[in-house]
């Protein structure tokens, strides 16, 4: 949520900036703007809407400086407005912020700082900041760098912030806790960003700032870090790994649609020297010396939001199957506001693509203070997840810039088969033949994908017949019951049609009330331990005169009968269907969305990685 890129350097900061902005509009698309500085002179240029509004808003103005920030905002305190936009200026005009998070004592501090004189423009908690700084300033007699670390230190929430001075007009100074900052090092620039998306095709150089530490850059000393306490810290440099082709479009129309379409290659890519058929064995190399835990875990927990959620509720099933330990799928919002019971013997299986999620960061540092190991599955590699972390495995599915989850949820799932599977070998609980035939079934899932995404002119034919559709029904049984949860997502994201996912023997519990001639009901149906069982469920939708939508077994004739539409998959275990039969879904969504009008790629009210509780 929200998005923040810096830049200081002999370049103009303005160009890069926007650039950058574009990169992280993921984040959040409510308002965006720039404060630039150029010598003492700092310039702010913001507006209500996306990237492309602040493009023409400043037609005309003055955009020079070789000092800039900008940002995108998702808004958290108070609606998406011009005033509201940031970056916020300080009374004294010196002074100007950007920031991602929130600042949970906001409302305190703002009334302290109303007695002293200060005017606030903005509802955002955010502006507090801002005024706090310059009062610290002022009262204490001290450079940017110190009050800014003063500041910090009665601030309670999450942030991470950039802020410039015109007073120090050769010298930005950022800051985090909870919510992620990269900082790039170019000859002779540097760059701040929420991800390291806007700053690779500048420099692969990055050092990602810890949690509490303040970063100081200055034309001429270059980059110093120091924390809250005033301890200096040696910056860690490492180089990025991310390419520039994958943050672009592709020729795609979205990039929703590109990151569909690459899920051969990133079902692939997270398999990739881990999964060998010569050898017949699974090595996770981030987890090598955890197996034990796993093997030995009396229960898993599983924490994610969303489809990392999603994903988690799959890896149950596999992990019962497979490994046969018992396992526990929490939304991470609500594990950790519950006293939940986790100790040294639990396994926790934190599940993030961005890995920032700030609920499933305080779920883990919850179950971490209890004893419990903690495993990642982050997309985004040195995110704050993964860091935190004992161990983990990186899904390697490469950026995701679409704000509705595709191919990280299959790369999330891919993973988790991994794991249960080499668990289930270690543990002795999973036969040799059975773990092989499996492997060598895994192994060929991305060609299978890529037989799904064949039926694409089909789907969209599908989606064009129910795309004015106000409801739809999901339904799935066993692995495919979290699809059915995963396929309604996918629909209320971007299209804004209502849709739930329910057990498909669970309908007649309830949703069957709701169906009728109108309502189109999708329905997994392929061969497996509970397929006579889903074929009745069909009947009973059909009685009704429901419309049903199902995905197939390639060569199934009994489905096709009774259904309106099916669309085959090729076969595949039950445990595997999952990541073939998500993908028909995925496209529906996105075709009825784009025939709606819908945006996408920002759909409303949404961003993509949600760094507030
Ligand atoms: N709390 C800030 C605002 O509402 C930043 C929000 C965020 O980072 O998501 O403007």
């Amino acid at each position: 949520m929200c998005g923040i890129v810096a830049y200081l350097g002999d370049k103009e900061a303005y160009p890069i900036l926007i650039n950058g902005l574009r990169r992280l509009e993921y984040r959040g698309y409510d308002s965006a703007g720039v404060a630039l500085m150029n010598g003492d002179v700092l310039t702010i240029h913001k507006c209500q809407g996306k990237v492309s509004d602040l493009e023409s808003h400043v037609v005309g103005k003055s955009l020079s400086g070789s000092i800039g920030i900008g940002h995108t905002r998702w808004a958290t305190h108070g609606p998406p407005n011009d005033v509201n936009a940031h970056p916020h200026r300080s009374t004294s005009g010196d002074l100007a912020l950007i920031h991602n998070g929130i600042i949970e004592n906001y409302a305190s501090i703002k009334e302290e700082l109303g007695h002293r004189g200060h005017i606030f423009q903005s509802d955002t908690d955010t502006e507090v900041l801002v005024h706090l700084i310059d009062d610290i300033q002022r009262t204490e007699k001290v450079d940017l760098a110190e009050a800014v670390r003063l500041a910090l230190a009665s601030v309670v929430g999450a942030y991470a912030i950039v802020v410039l001075d015109s007073k120090e007009p050769d010298l930005m100074v950022a800051a985090r806790k909870s919510s992620p900052l990269v900082i790039g090092i170019g000859e002779g620039e540097f760059f701040c960003a929420s991800d390291a998306t806007p700053i690779v095709e500048h420099t692969k150089n990055v050092v990602y700032l810890e949690d509490g530490e303040i970063a100081v850059i200055d034309r001429t000393n270059g980059l110093k870090i120091r924390n809250v306490k005033n301890q200096e810290k040696t910056p860690f440099i490492q180089e990025l790994e991310m390419h520039l082709e994958t943050l672009e479009k592709g020729g795609y129309d979205h990039f929703m649609l590109k990151e569909i379409n690459e899920q051969p290659r990133s079902i692939r890519d997270s398999m990739r020297g881990r999964l060998n058929l010569a050898k017949g064995e699974v090595v996770l190399g981030g987890i090598k010396d955890y197996e034990q835990k796993f093997v030995n875990a009396k229960r898993i927990l599983i924490v994610g939001c969303g489809t990392s959620w999603h994903a988690g509720m799959v890896g149950e099933y596999l992990f019962e199957e497979f490994a046969r330990i018992p396992v526990e799928v929490e939304y991470a919002s609500e594990f950790r506001y519950r006293n939940p019971i986790v100790n040294e013997n639990d396994l926790v299986i934190a599940i993030s693509q961005s890995g920032e999620t700030a609920d499933t960061l305080a779920a883990i540092e919850l179950a971490k203070n209890r004893g419990a190991t903690i495993i990642g599955i982050c997309n985004v590699v040195g995110s704050s997840i993964a860091r935190v972390t004992h161990a983990g495995s990186y899904t390697h599915a490469g950026p995701e810039i679409g704000v509705a989850s595709t191919k990280a949820f299959t790369a999330q799932v891919t993973v988790l088969t991994l794991m249960a599977l080499m668990v289930g070998q270690k543990k002795g609980v999973l036969s040799g033949s059975n773990f092989y035939r499996l492997l060598n079934e895994l192994d060929a899932i991305p060609e299978k994908v890529q037989k799904v995404l064949a039926t694409e002119a089909q789907i969209k034919y599908i989606a064009d017949i129910y795309k004015d559709a106000t409801n739809a029904l999901y339904l799935g049984r066993g692995y495919s019951f979290p699809v059915a949860l995963e396929g309604a997502l996918k629909l209320k994201e971007i299209s804004y049609i209502h849709a739930e996912g329910y057990p498909a023997a669970e309908m007649k519990h309830g949703p069957i009330a709701l169906i009728d001639e109108e309502m189109p009901v999708f329905v997994i149906a392929t061969k497996g331990a509970s397929y006579e069982k889903v074929v009745s469920n069909i009947q009973e939708v059909k009685a009704r005169k429901g419309k049903i939508i199902a995905i197939v077994t390639q060569g199934d004739s009994v489905v096709r009968e009774l259904a309106d539409h099916v669309i085959e998959i090729p076969e595949t275990p039950d445990a595997l269907v999952p990541l073939l039969s998500v993908i028909p879904f995925q496209l529906i969504s996105y075709h009825i969305a784009v025939m709606r009008g819908c945006n996408v790629d920002q759909p409303r009210n949404l961003a993509k990685s949600v760094t507030v509780e």
